[in-house]
Parts: C-alpha cells; sequence; structure tokens
C-alpha cells in the first residue's frame, strides 16, 4: 500500500470530547470516526485490526470445536416474550416497530436466537454437546455511552453458546472456553485476570470476566484480588471485616436530638462515637419502586448486589426531593419504614445498642436493637461494596484493588434460557430435558481499543504486531533521491513478496511529517531509507521499545519477515 493512497487522516490535536488514551489515538490516527453518540465509522485501518483480532478469536474458537454462524440482528419480540427479558431487559434493550406495527429490537445478544435454533435442530442427546458462535455488530442503548470503542452503542462481539446434556458437560466447556480465551488475548499482545462476576441481565450462576488491568479511567470496573488465586469484580467480591465495635455503651434506647447531622461524619462526632455503632440508611429507586438498604455507617453500599438481592434490573439513588415525598424526612435522618422494601446488610445483624435514623428531623434513636425497637428486615444479605485492606475470604490476606477492562466474559447459564422457552431434547430414555447451556462473550472492539489503552506512549500507538493494521512502513526520506526511492521500493516488494503487510510512504512530505504520523498510527517497524544507503545501511525501528539501529536493508527486511512468519 501506498502511503500517498492509503485512506486515513491524521489529526494534528486529540478530540476533545475523548477521555481516555484509546479514543483520543484512535480519532486523531484516523481510525475511527464517530457518527452520532457511542456509534463510530470502522476507517480502512480500524477494519484491519478489527479482522485480524476476529481471525484470532475464529482461530482459536474453531480450534476449541466451535462452529460459526450468523444470526439477524434485527429480533422479534415473541422469542423475548418467550424467556421473559421483553420487560425484563432495561433500557439498553433498543425497541423498533416495522411498518405492520410488529415489535422487535436491535440484538444486544443471541440467548433468544440461539436457544430458538438449537430446540429446532438439536433433538437428541446424540447430538450433543455443541458450540456455537458468531461475530456481530451489537446494539445497546447505554445510558452513558462513552471512551471511544471501549463502551459503545454499536460495537462487535463475539458471542458463542453451548449447548450440554449436563452440567458436569457444561463444566468442561467452560474450562475449554476459559483456556481459548486465555490463548486469543495473548496472542492480541493483552495480559488478563480471569476474575470472578456477576452474571446481570444474561442470568446464570458462575461467571467470569476476563480483565485487562489498567490503572487508568479507561478501567471502569474495580478489580479486588489477593496473592492466592482469588480475584472478584467488585459488583462480585466478597471479604471477611476486620474486628470492629458494633456493641454501643448506650444502656437505654432513646430518641435524642442531632441537630444538623446530615453525614455519619457529623453525627458521629456530635454523639462521640464510631461510625461502627451507626445503621445507615439509604434510599434508592429499583425499577421505578423505592427500596431502603441499611448497612453498618462505615461501609458503603454495591449497587449490582442490591439490585440483585430485589430481583431487579434498574437501579439509582434517590435524589432529594424523592427521599422527602416518599419519607417526609431529609438525608441524615432516615430510618426503616414500614411497608416498603427493606434490605439489610449482613454487617448490621450483629450490632447492639446502635444507633438509627428514625424519620424525624434533627432527632436519632440511640441505644436501639433489633427485635426489641426496630425489625431486622426480611432480606438480610451481602449488599456490601468491598474496600482494598478488609480480608480475604479465601486466604485471610488483606485485598488488594485495580482496575479493569472487561475484554471477554464467560457465562453458565444452566437452564435459564431453555426452560422457559421449552428447548429440550430427548435423552437415553426418549425423555424431554432442557438443554444445559453456557454462554462466551468476546468485545472485538473493545478488545482493540483495550490493546491502544496497554500499548502507547506520548506519539501514537504501538499495535501488537499480531494485530497492527499493517506490520510495517518503509520511509524513503527524500522521494526525489532515486537510490533512496529504488532502495525503499525494493524493500518494499521483498516484504510484501513474504507475506508482509507493508506500506510505502511515497509522499513528498518533510521526513519529521512521515515519522510523527508513523509513530501516531504505531506500525510495528519503521525502516528509513536515507542518506547512510550509500554506505549500504538503512535506519531500522521497532516502536514497541523505540529502539533504532541501522543495519543492512536485507537485514532488516529478515527481522520483519521472520517476526511475521512467526505469528503463524
Ligand atoms: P459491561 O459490564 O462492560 O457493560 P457486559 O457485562 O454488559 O459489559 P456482556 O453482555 O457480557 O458485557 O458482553 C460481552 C462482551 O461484550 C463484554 O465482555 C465486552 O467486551 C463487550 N461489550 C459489552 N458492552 C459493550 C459496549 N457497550 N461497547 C463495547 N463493548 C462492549
Ligand atoms: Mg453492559
Amino acid at each position: 500500500m501506498k502511503m500517498s493512497k492509503l485512506f486515513v487522516q491524521t489529526l494534528r490535536e486529540f478530540p476533545s470530547d475523548a477521555e481516555v488514551i484509546s479514543h483520543k489515538m484512535l480519532v486523531r490516527a484516523g481510525f475511527i470516526r464517530k457518527l452520532t453518540s457511542g456509534v463510530y465509522n470502522y476507517l480502512p485501518l480500524m477494519w484491519r485490526v478489527l479482522k485480524k483480532i476476529e481471525n484470532i478469536v475464529r482461530e482459536e474458537m474453531d480450534f476449541a470445536g466451535a462452529q460459526e454462524l450468523l444470526m439477524p440482528f434485527v429480533q422479534p419480540k415473541e422469542l423475548w416474550e418467550e424467556s421473559g427479558r421483553w420487560g425484563a431487559y432495561g433500557g439498553e434493550l433498543m425497541r423498533l416497530k416495522d411498518r405492520h406495527g410488529r415489535e422487535m429490537c436491535l440484538g444486544p445478544t443471541h440467548e433468544e436466537i440461539i436457544t430458538a435454533i438449537a430446540r429446532d435442530g438439536l433433538k437428541s442427546y446424540k447430538q450433543l454437546p455443541v458450540n456455537l458462535y458468531q461475530i456481530q455488530s451489537k446494539f445497546r442503548d447505554e445510558r452513558r455511552p462513552r471512551f471511544g470503542l471501549l463502551r459503545g452503542r454499536e460495537f462487535i462481539m463475539k458471542d458463542a453458546y453451548s449447548f450440554d446434556t449436563t452440567q458436569e458437560g457444561l463444566e468442561k466447556e467452560y474450562q475449554n472456553m476459559w483456556k481459548a480465551y486465555s490463548k486469543i488475548f495473548k496472542r492480541c499482545g493483552l495480559d488478563t485476570k480471569a476474575v470472578q462476576s456477576d452474571s446481570g441481565a444474561i442470568g446464570g450462576s458462575v461467571s467470569h470476566e476476563f480483565m485487562v488491568i489498567t490503572e487508568t479511567d479507561a478501567g471502569e470496573n474495580d478489580v479486588f484480588y489477593c496473592d492466592c488465586d482469588y480475584a472478584a469484580n467488585s459488583n462480585h467480591a466478597v471479604s471477611k471485616l476486620p474486628e470492629a465495635k458494633i456493641i454501643g455503651d448506650y444502656t437505654k434506647a432513646e430518641i435524642v436530638d442531632t441537630p444538623s447531622t446530615h453525614s455519619i461524619e457529623e453525627l458521629c462526632e456530635f454523639l462521640n462515637i464510631p461510625s461502627t455503632l451507626i445503621v445507615k440508611t439509604l434510599v434508592y429507586i429499583v425499577d421505578k419502586k423505592p427500596v431502603l438498604a441499611l448497612i453498618r455507617g462505615d461501609k458503603q453500599i454495591e449497587e449490582t448486589k442490591l439490585l440483585n438481592a430485589v430481583g431487579g434490573v434498574d437501579i439509582r439513588i434517590a435524589v432529594a426531593g424523592e427521599i422527602e415525598e416518599l419519607l417526609n424526612v431529609e438525608k441524615g435522618f432516615i430510618g426503616p419504614k414500614e411497608g416498603l422494601t427493606i434490605v439489610a446488610d449482613e454487617t448490621v445483624k450483629d450490632m447492639k445498642n446502635f444507633v438509627i435514623g428514625i424519620n424525624q428531623i434533627d432527632k436519632h434513636g440511640v441505644g436501639y436493637n433489633w427485635g426489641a425497637e426496630v425489625q431486622l428486615p426480611e432480606i438480610v444479605t451481602d449488599i456490601r461494596l468491598v474496600e482494598a485492606g478488609e480480608l480475604c475470604t479465601q486466604c485471610g490476606k488483606p485485598l488488594k484493588v485495580t482496575r479493569g477492562i472487561e475484554v471477554g466474559n464467560i457465562f453458565q447459564l444452566g437452564t435459564k434460557y431453555s426452560k422457559p422457552m421449552n428447548a429440550v431434547y430427548l435423552d437415553q430414555n426418549g425423555k424431554a430435558q432442557p438443554y444445559v447451556m453456557g454462554c462466551y462473550g468476546i468485545g472485538i472492539s473493545r478488545t482493540a481499543a483495550a490493546a491502544v489503552e496497554a500499548h502507547y506512549d506520548e506519539k501514537g500507538i504501538k499495535w501488537p504486531l499480531s494485530i497492527a493494521p499493517y506490520h510495517a512502513i518503509v520511509i524513503p526520506v527524500s522521494t526525489k533521491d532515486e537510490q533512496q526511492m529504488k532502495v525503499a521500493e525494493d524493500i518494499y516488494k521483498t516484504l510484501i513478496k513474504h507475506g508482509v503487510e507493508a506500506v510505502i510512504d511515497d509522499r513528498d512530505e518533510r521526513p519529521g511529517v512521515k515519522f510523527k504520523d508513523a509513530d501516531l498510527i504505531g506500525f510495528p517497524y519503521r525502516i528509513t531509507v536515507g542518506k547512510s544507503i550509500s554506505e549500504g545501511l538503512v535506519e531500522f525501528k521497532v516502536r514497541e521499545t523505540d529502539e533504532m539501529s541501522a543495519i543492512k536493508p536485507e537485514d532488516a527486511a529478515e527481522i520483519v519477515i521472520t517476526a511475521v512468519n512467526n505469528l503463524k
């Protein structure tokens, strides 16, 4: 490819609306252009990267025994009603009507469709197990599309679905996919950590996410991990709490004045007690209905855990006006109220002689106990956000925290879809049984962006060779210099002949401009033909390390050809 013909427009500056590195770099280097919120054009360079990731995924999925198919992007409401998700899936589901008024949605995921395919075609135990996958665009009307390709509304995903006759079979396939995922991400030049996670809207019980660890804002997930093998997303992480004072010194229960104590800190100071003696009440709105959450004063609520505790879809914290309308009280004095759904975190269960809001402004109950002045709610479960330094439940050591970008995940679905959709096969005794299913996703476009987050410097992207849009660029410093041009063209032709994807920068531009573009776009190898060609040398640069050396043209070509051949 000639640089003069390559469809790419690099920008002088980073786009002003981009917050994270991958978004900034991919726009500036001419890989993507925004069409509308969360929807991007993948320009030729980007498409090459995406196809490479897709092909790695394809090779490893095929090697693992899965079979590729392609399902439609538009899905009918009826199947979603069978699974019960038409009503249950939140605002992310993009619903539409056709000209006959039939309701449809844009596929955010394909459990319903694949289950219907299986139920038509997999009728006997003899046909199982099967793992089917596709690579396709998905649409989710994300509440906050941001960070470019990391959280788009339209994005490319590989989604695979397995069908087994037993839980053991499913677990075996789960391990098989785990292995395939480890290979896929390694081949894409990414270090990943598999962490336990919440199963969210897709459902099921056991699931793991593959995280690219990054300390930057691009990592939207907090990952808690330990020196032992424990690692979990914050929405699923558990811990043991260190000892704390949870039995108050109050000798009798009474209502005391606590003027203007709007926060836990203010209340602690006013009463001169540690926050571990306070039962804190927070108001959430889950699927438009209020839910009160109780937790020890020094701890925070984990919203996904709370959502799961009440079996909801959508959760947010209540705002000031709502709290007043509901409880006739303001923040700081909220307490449990009969008639509302209340969930207590396990931390409050063993507290005694505690302090608690009683829905009266400027007052609190002190010396209260469960079963006496106030009832312990029916739902008592873990809704607590783990904090670094709390203790690992596996080995007792303090947990550490880091941030991660979820590039893939694997779920054990069990019969969550096959049962309601009556998707069955006949077992050895001729009895109808629901499939035991698993599902396995990889964000193809998110993986590309994560690779940029993991490989860049201030000058631009450093693509891993395996997913780079082109492997190498050959730069003649002066296109007017015949000898330089001839050597550059020879190298270029040799590279192409040996299967290297190369670009020759034939533009009549200053060398500085050419070098800048090469660094920004992130070609893994750069071969520059300049004045030193009179001594038989070219400049060879490895983008990952920025190492440069003066070597013979044929040696430079040889290094690149060998590296590319080693990819296979
Ligand atoms: P997240 O928690 O980040 O929203 P998810 O749990 O909703 O992800 P899945 O439904 O399991 O994701 O989808 C499988 C994969 O698709 C994810 O691991 C991720 O790599 C990718 N993915 C999900 N949502 C998006 C998005 N909005 N933009 C880009 N990739 C996405
Ligand atoms: Mg999501």
